[in-house]
């Protein structure tokens, strides 16, 4: 017997101790589905909604402390990745401008 439920999964940023990453949530249960267990640009792409029953031995929470505490246990599957992403976006924004417009007359 397998779980089916009519899954509505949103892109959520969550927040942690001074970072944030992408998850999916289901919104018909509150469920977070682990970002590592699963592709989330699969599972919701971001702007859309999706109802695509996710792949067995997929780790599911309902609190942001127990998905933490997963994620500790993917070890460095997770912050490995975490870490040369935020790296290249670090890099990314030093290259970032300001551009204003003004027209006065
Ligand atoms: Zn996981």
């Amino acid at each position: 017997m397998s779980y089916q439920w009519e899954a509505r999964w949103v892109r959520k940023k969550l927040e942690f101790y001074g970072f944030s990453i992408d998850v999916c949530i289901d919104e018909s249960t509150g469920l977070i589905a682990c970002p590592v267990c699963i592709d989330v640009d699969k599972l919701c792409p971001p702007g859309r909604v999706t109802n695509l029953q996710p792949p067995e031995g997929v780790a599911y929470f309902y609190t942001a402390e127990d998905l933490l505490n997963h994620l500790r246990a993917h070890g460095e599957d997770f912050w490995g990745k975490e870490r040369r992403r935020r790296a290249e976006v670090e890099e990314f924004e030093e290259h970032e401008e300001e551009s204003e417009e003004e027209d006065e007359g």
